[in-house]
């Protein structure tokens, strides 16, 4: 099974700054119909910031990549997205160590770290109405992959699935954490705008890898 290269990780984070780019009005969209309008906005501002960066100083290692981005995100992103990514990629950056090659188990435990991080910063569970619940059916689906030995492409593709299934699942549910819990009952109906952008993160790293082929 082929590890994935510092490479591929960095056609990751810039295939999400185009998307979240591409779909910062849809992000805004569904902000303003549960929250405040800005989800789009303030992803896109921070990814251009992370891209800008790492244009400024190529990242040499794994670790570093991740850090910044992270690091990146907190600071220049206001909403709670900002912290909430950035967490996110610094814990996955912390657990994937100053590498040039990561094996995809080793991305998969990395992810989980990063997601263990998200739901300690917002105390959020699964079914809350948050990124979570694209951000946890997704690196289980990647896990079940990558534990079974498969290519980084195929977890990446599995979790892309499951991302968008779990977007998709958060338009029934009640908002219980961030400015969408103040809508109450009124929050079902709509999709999470979170969730939605966890969904791209997960359609960057499905397209990253595959063209790796
Ligand atoms: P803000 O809510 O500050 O305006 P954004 O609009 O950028 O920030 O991001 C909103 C998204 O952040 C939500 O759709 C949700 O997915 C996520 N979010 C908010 N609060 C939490 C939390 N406590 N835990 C996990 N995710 C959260
Ligand atoms: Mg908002």
């Amino acid at each position: 099974m082929a590890d994935v290269a510092l490479e591929d990780l960095v056609a990751w984070l810039r295939r999400f700054q185009q998307l979240v780019a591409e779909n910062q009005a849809y992000l805004t969209e569904l902000d303003a119909a549960i929250g405040d309008a800005d989800h789009g906005a303030n992803l896109d501002r921070g990814m251009s910031a992370v891209l800008a960066k790492l244009e400024e100083t190529p990242a040499p290692t794994a670790d570093e990549l991740f850090k910044r981005a992270g690091m990146t995100l907190v600071s220049t992103v206001g909403g709670a997205s900002g912290p909430l990514y950035g967490t996110f990629f610094l814990r996955l950056g912390t657990a994937l160590g100053p590498e040039s090659s990561v094996p995809v188990p080793a991305l998969a435990a990395g992810m989980r770290a990063g997601l263990d991080g998200v739901r300690q910063r917002g105390r959020a569970e699964a079914g809350e109405k948050t990124m979570v619940d694209a951000l946890a059916p997704a690196l289980d689906a990647f896990d079940r992959v990558a534990l079974a030995g498969g290519p980084a492409s195929d977890a990446a593709h599995a979790a892309l699935a499951a991302a968008e299934q779990g977007r998709d699942a958060t338009g029934l549910l009640v908002a219980r954490k961030g400015r969408a819990s103040y809508l109450g009952e009124r929050s079902a109906g709509h999709l999470d705008p979170g969730a939605a952008s966890t969904a791209l993160l997960f359609q960057a790293l499905d397209e990253a890898l595959s063209r790796r082929q």
